[in-house]
């Protein structure tokens, strides 16, 4: 999927974690990811995901509470209708609401210097926060 529908630099990367999480490897949960947004920023909210829901570096302090994860994709780019531009990946833990959001980048584009997407026109939460 990843060779047909992302571009250069993509990796296979999964919505719903494969190693923190058990996501499946099926189509349905794969996208094509940058590849240092897939080994960087969204592998380090993966694993600060993983963290609160007690799975690595359990925190006691979160026994009995429950944790939601939402990831929004946004496919807006017309180049790659299959691959998406960028994510938002929600976390809701009894500590509060914390937002990672990323920007997909092409490895032959720019990321957006005010922080919209030109596509969808889109406005970043934190402008610095869309970095890889
Ligand atoms: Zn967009």
């Amino acid at each position: 999927m990843t060779r047909v529908f992302g571009c250069a630099g993509d990796h296979t990367g999964h919505v719903i974690g494969y190693a923190h999480f058990g996501g499946s490897n099926a189509c349905i949960n794969t996208v094509p990811m940058n590849g240092n947004l897939n080994q960087g920023a969204y592998k380090n909210a993966e694993d600060y995901a993983a963290t609160s829901a007690g799975l690595k570096n359990y925190d006691p302090k979160l026994i009995g509470f429950t944790q939601q994860v939402k990831i929004s994709l946004w496919f807006c780019d017309p180049d790659y209708p299959l691959r998406p531009m960028h994510i938002l990946y929600t976390l809701t833990d009894p500590i509060g609401v914390k937002p990672f959001e990323f920007w997909n980048t092409r490895s032959n584009s720019l990321k957006p210097k005010d922080g919209t997407c030109p596509y969808c026109k889109h406005i970043f939460m934190d402008k610095a926060a869309f970095s890889l």
